[in-house]
């Protein structure tokens, strides 16, 4: 099946002096501040402030937006940060991991900082160019950049107090760093992508005023013939991979967004990614668990040791990774007070652990799951169910590689006691590749699967008793105590935002249909839904200055879900997609729209370069590269339309291809992996293309 041009089904691969511990805890109790990752080192996402309640919430509106995020002329991108608020000024990443502070209550700019990340950097990530976020901790703004470089900044001035390198490699490998580092003891950490394209995962941790390396935790095995284990935990971890194991994909388990840290115990709780290549017969033949893929890792903070470890998805063969975002709550559970962990990963399930032991206290279905059947609460281990096997013929399977609840995160309310969860609600198709066929490539995915979404009708044979798939997300309340909904929203488009609780009692989240919603959050009734025409998917966060609660959410599209294009429905199907900070207060006023699209102005095409069906089908198979970004047929993203270029793109094709004519906008040089007479071949099959769609299209 061409990934391309099925009509049916059409598919992407997602992408897929020490500090004193409880000090660490005092110093950051301010409660009209959000000044850590999540609002707290638990990450509730939940502001005890209460000045916006379910009285007023119906008057809330904007209080100010901060649009000037674009550096160098670059391509807009998706926004997918959660701010920070340290007295009364707020910091935030963007695209590129280019760093803001403004006034939190006016939305003026303080200072920019901006990494200098190479256009090229564009082909070394799976899900885009994004960034999660930022850690402030006494006087210090730490950002990840997309090249690799965990980055101390003045908070005051913005301006490089140390950077340190974090990749272990930079030149074979296809790592890429879009999450938000935390602190950690007197550690800051952070870990990074890249399991899609062929990497070993790992995390680091650098002294947080030096930035000297304290310790690294590589959550897979490398290979042997490298050199010996670097800890006895990896030795622990090797026993479960083949040693036919596929080593140079790297095994994949990077660690890229949730990692929490508890000052009590003075352990950080890693979450971990899938496998590379995705399937497990072809990662590990002969099976195995392959640990600690998809799995929850407690390590010391001081150390890196590992202190227990939980694997979510044993031997994954489905990216289901576990870096959703981690809760660390105390739950009063049958027999008392618990000290828990709480996530809900991709692969459906939402885990309650004991965040002292590990130990499995309950697991059951949050969405769609039709992998496993459940978890066996002795053993921790779930049922895997037959329809879960693809390797030999095609199967659709619940949740898809985009997963039950992606990176959005989700909100535990300490007043409710409820998880707010985004739930996608959406099914794909799996199928296998001969394992022969899976070679690393650099600067692209290597996943081993061909996989699809499945937005239409479905064949009832492939489906086998299953229900007929829906595209959704849906905004769920879940009680982690009995395990249930309590209750559910109306469905919005996939790909929707994360959410936000508040002693308001009320809950936001923002949607990719560009809605931004307050709901009751013991009742789920929408109290207020505000259109901001701007896709809505990072989490939104609340602080208080001078008598006044703001809640504050970025905005824009992009990420994994750019690859396939807007989907109808979304905010920038209809308006220009654009970066934004939007803050709202009550008695705020209302959200300007985005400019809407105009229709696109209609270039003329150029000639046929060449009539050859060998090299129209070579051009074919090239443009799977550029399938990643730019949509086949010119579908609607964020990307420059390959089927409706301007004369000088025509002209200068191979410049841009191979020498980095638009790197500076975020378009890559690719000649490392293509030759000049490929670079002919991909715009003959463009341009071939491109007049027979105007044909049919009498246009
Ligand atoms: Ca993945």
């Amino acid at each position: 099946m061409s990934r391309t041009r099925n009509a049916v089904w059409f598919g992407i691969l997602l992408l897929t002096a020490p500090l004193c511990p409880a000090h660490a805890a005092e110093s950051v109790a301010a409660d009209t501040a959000w000044p850590l990752y999540g609002g707290t080192f638990s990450e509730e996402r939940f502001s005890p402030l209460t000045r916006i309640n379910k009285e007023n919430v119906g008057q809330l509106g904007l209080a100010w937006s901060f649009n000037d995020f674009v550096v160098r002329g670059r391509t807009h991108r998706g926004n997918e940060a959660s701010a920070i608020v340290v007295a009364g000024v707020m910091y935030f990443s963007g695209p590129w991991s280019v760093v803001y502070a403004v006034d939190a209550k006016t939305g003026k700019l303080l200072w920019k900082y901006d990494p200098g990340v190479d256009g090229q950097w564009a082909r070394r990530t799976c899900c885009d160019v994004v960034n999660r976020g930022v850690a402030v901790w006494k006087g210090l703004v730490y950002v990840a950049s997309v090249d690799g470089f965990l980055i101390a900044l003045d908070a005051s001035t913005g301006r490089e107090k140390w950077r340190a390198d974090t990749f272990v490699d930079r030149v074979s490998m296809n790592y890429a760093s879009t999450g938000a580092p935390r602190i950690a003891g007197h550690n800051v950490v952070i870990g990074n992508g890249g399991a899609e394209m062929g990497a070993r995962g790992y995390v680091s941790a650098y002294d947080l005023q030096s930035g000297r390396l304290a310790w690294r935790f590589f959550t897979v095995p490398g290979d042997p013939a490298k050199g010996p284990d670097e800890s006895p935990d990896i030795t622990l971890a090797r026993k479960t991979w083949s040693t036919q194991s596929r080593w140079d994909l790297g095994g994949g388990g990077t660690a890229w967004d949730s990692m929490v840290y508890d000052p009590t115990l003075n352990l950080l709780y890693i979450g971990v990614g899938n496998g590379c290549p995705h399937p497990g017969w072809i990662r590990s033949p002969g099976g195995g668990d392959n640990l600690f893929l998809a799995s929850i890792v407690a390590v010391e903070a001081d150390t890196g040791r590992m202190k227990w470890y939980y694997q979510t998805t044993p031997g994954d063969s489905w990216d289901y990774t576990a870096t959703q975002n981690i809760v660390l709550a105390d739950l009063n559970l049958e027999g008392g007070i618990r000290k828990v962990l709480m996530q809900a990963p991709k692969n459906g399930f939402f885990y309650v652990l004991d965040r002292v032991t590990g130990k499995l206290i309950s697991a059951e279905k949050y969405t769609t799951v039709t992998w496993a059947d459940s978890v066996d609460p002795q053993s921790g281990r779930p049922r895997i169910a037959s329809q879960a096997d693809y390797s030999q013929t095609r199967k659709v399977i619940w949740p898809s590689q985009a997963g039950g609840h992606g990176w959005m995160p989700m909100s535990y309310s300490l007043q409710t006691h409820l998880v707010y969860i985004p739930v996608m609600e959406t099914p794909m198709v799996f199928g296998s590749v001969p394992a022969a066929g899976v070679k690393f490539r650099s600067g692209a995915n290597n996943e081993g699967d061909q996989v699809a979404f499945v937005v239409g009708p479905v064949d009832p044979a492939l489906l086998r008793g299953q229900p007929q798939p829906v595209m959704q997300n849906r905004l769920e309340a879940w009680d982690p105590v009995s395990q249930k909904v309590a209750w559910s929203s109306k469905p919005m488009p996939i790909w929707s935002g994360g959410a936000l609780s508040t002693a308001g009692g009320l809950v936001f989240q923002g949607s990719s249909d560009g809605a931004f919603v307050a709901y009751d959050a013991a009742s789920g009734e929408v109290l207020k839904r505000i259109e901001t025409g701007t896709a809505i998917m990072a989490g939104p966060i609340s602080y208080e200055i001078d008598g006044t609660q703001y809640v504050a959410v970025l905005a824009n599209f992009g990420g994994a879900m750019t690859a396939i294009g807007y989907l109808p429905g979304t905010a920038p199907a209809k308006y220009q997609n654009n970066e934004r900070l939007l803050v709202f207060r009550v008695g705020g006023a209302a959200v300007p729209l985005p400019p809407v699209r105009t229709a696109l102005t209609r270039f003329p095409l150029p000639a046929a370069i060449s009539n050859d069906a060998e090299v129209l089908k070579r051009g074919e198979e090239v443009f799977e590269r550029c399938a990643a970004c730019h949509g086949f047929r010119g579908r609607l993203n964020g990307y420059p339309d390959l089927w409706n270029l301007p004369p000088e793109a025509h002209q200068n094709f191979e410049a841009i291809v191979l020498k980095g004519a638009y790197q500076y906008a975020g378009m890559p040089s690719f000649d490392d992996v293509l030759s000049a007479q490929d670079v002919r071949a991909v715009h003959a099959f463009i341009v071939a293309d491109s007049i027979q769609l105007r044909k049919e299209d009498h246009r």
